[in-house]
């Protein structure tokens, strides 16, 4: 038994994500979760919203509320579908809770102390009609390259030119359109990421079991060019950690908080600082998971991210952390993802193009988009959502092999033997080569899951659901029952035993179903760590039910119907 820290990158507050996000990290960060929990480790698994920056007082803006209230609001729609997907996390928490608040204000007099914070100055963009510098993206104007008239201050999107807001030829704010720009000075915080290359390269350079796709983007963003570079850690807003605060080294900071991308990913931390005191526990208990010094030299720390955050996640996270001299956790291993894209396109969530987490849950259970989305998970190259194959997907593996050969088995067994476990007969050849070709099937199985192989566990479980319908059709208990009773007892009576094994196998994939077939079959089997002994676990005369249908097939109206209404133009 290991102690296993995991993380999914935490969803940005505003707005409810789509399929392509879940898949991107949450959901095989899930899976990963119930499967190491169902061999018996220790797990804390942690996720929370990330609520600080523009965008949010933005969004907060367009819905008429305040930014605190809007993220409260949208921190309960997200938990709600969290759990309406079955995302299994310890805690789901808040970036802009007092924790995270806190930590990321120590964190940064930890850096300061080091030498690894500058205070520079710098000149900026001030709207007078707003009350508020711009950052660069909330300034548009004529593109002095192209002459587009809604190039933003940061880059054109008609010439893809790298801009200054000052290259801008008629700068407006793109908040209230306003002309009245002033070019104002302004003192901000930089973290000298420079100064921290050599132990940051080390450090990756220690990394031997990393893909080299993570490494070969840490090692881009180290060498490249000048290398690495010192990097803006505040900005002048009113939402979100306070540079000035009580025991702060230094002064003049009032109006500016702390950049999103300094304070989102110590909310990993701060996370777990939640957790514990949601769960009244001292604080101990989330230092066992975080600090080297206080227990947690022997956890194992994953991460689950799409791929555009790994520079994040191998440098500037891991910088703050090495910086501040203490004793902090470092990630072990990095899961990243390539993108789901939808239909001959891309999911869109400004154009609401492709399928929203709270629509799908409207559509199906969890399951059947849990199913489909981790066994085609974009992880060596990108993958595609088309309704087509979703529903190929959802009625060949789930409907005909998993739900077929459960409602075969206890359905033969009811109308023949009632509904127990039948007694009489015994094991043969074919039961023994069934046994053997699980015991290997699983193994297999076991293998990509430590692997963190998302695919690939996906159709080595699908692949141990086929040896079960073949041997059924193969020992065709329904043949034998005439001749020999015993011998279709003896048959179906394994077969029945199959179906918590295969509960429990399928669990991390599809834990609702896995929940109705141990009920169905009155099991509270674990994890079959013995194939043979596993399938011997219900004795004879042991009473079960015939469940419900545990999958039932998308139509091909359904499949047009829903094609047509997720084109675009959600709300
Ligand atoms: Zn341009």
């Amino acid at each position: 038994m290991a102690r296993h820290l995991i993380t999914s990158a935490i969803p940005y507050i505003n707005g409810v994500k789509h399929l392509g996000n879940l898949v991107g990290s949450q959901l095989p960060a899930d899976l990963y979760a119930r499967y190491l929990r169902a061999r018996g480790h220790e797990v804390l698994f942690l996720c929370a919203t990330d609520e600080h920056g523009t965008p949010a007082e933005l969004a907060a803006a367009k819905a008429g509320k305040p930014v605190a209230e809007y993220c409260a609001e949208m921190h309960g729609v997200q938990s709600e579908l969290a759990r309406g997907f079955r995302l299994s996390f310890d805690h789901f928490g808040r970036s802009s809770s007092d924790q995270n608040r806190r930590l990321t204000q120590h964190l940064a007099v930890k850096l300061f102390e080091a030498g690894l914070i500058e205070e520079r100055s710098e000149r900026q963009v001030y709207s007078v009609a707003d009350g508020r510098f711009l950052p660069d993206r909330y300034i548009e104007g004529t593109c002095p390259n192209c002459g587009y008239d809604k190039a933003r201050g940061d880059q054109c999107e008609n010439c893809t030119k790298q801009l200054d807001p000052t290259d801008l030829i008629n700068p407006r704010s793109a908040i209230s359109g306003s002309t009245e720009l002033e070019v104002r000075e302004t003192k901000h915080l930089y973290l000298m990421q420079s100064k921290l290359r050599d132990r940051l390269a080390a450090w990756i350079d220690e990394q031997e079991d990393w893909p080299v796709l993570t490494t070969s983007i840490a090692r881009k963003w180290l060498f490249d060019g000048e290398g690495l570079q010192d990097r803006g850690i505040t900005r002048d807003l009113d939402w979100g950690i306070p540079v000035q605060f009580e025991g702060a080294p230094w002064t003049g900071m009032e109006g500016k908080v702390f950049y999103v991308w300094f304070d989102a990913p110590i909310e990993y931390i701060a996370c777990a600082a939640e957790w514990a005191e949601a769960q009244g526990k001292p604080d101990a208990q989330w230092e066992r998971w975080w600090r080297t010094g206080r227990g947690a030299d022997d956890v194992r720390y994953t991460q689950f991210m799409g791929k555009d955050n790994v520079p994040f996640h191998t440098l500037s996270f891991p910088a703050t952390l090495i910086g501040s001299g203490e004793d902090w956790k470092l990630v072990d291993y990095i899961k990243s993802f390539n993108y789901l894209n939808y239909d001959g396109g891309q999911f869109s969530t400004s154009q609401g193009r492709g399928v929203f987490m709270d629509d799908a849950l409207e559509l199906l259970p969890a399951d059947y988009w849990r199913w489909w989305l981790l066994s085609r998970a974009p992880e060596n190259s990108d993958s595609e959502f088309t309704w087509e194959n979703f529903q190929g997907g959802v009625n060949k593996d789930l409907a005909d092999v998993l739900g077929n050969f459960v409602s075969r088995v206890t359905k033969f067994c009811r109308s023949k033997f009632g509904e127990a476990v039948p007694e009489g007969g015994d094991w043969g050849d074919p039961e023994r080569q069934l046994i053997a070709d699980l015991s290997e099937g699983l193994a297999r199985y076991e293998a990509a899951m430590e692997a963190i192989a998302v695919r690939r566990a996906a159709q080595e479980l699908r692949a141990l659901w086929v040896l079960g319908n073949e041997y059924l059709q193969q020992a065709a208990p329904w043949a034998a029952y005439k001749e020999d009773p015993a011998r279709a007892a003896a048959i179906i009576r394994l077969a029945l035993n199959l179906i918590p094994v295969y509960a429990e196998l399928s669990a991390p994939f599809i834990p609702d179903a896995a929940d109705t077939l141990r009920a169905a079959m009155k099991s509270k089997a674990g994890w079959p760590a013995d194939m043979e002994a596993a399938l011997r676990t219900l004795p004879p005369g042991h009473g079960f039910e015939v469940p419900e249908m545990l999958f039932r097939k998308i139509t091909d109206e359904e499949r047009d119907t829903w094609q047509a209404r997720f084109a675009g133009g959600r709300g």
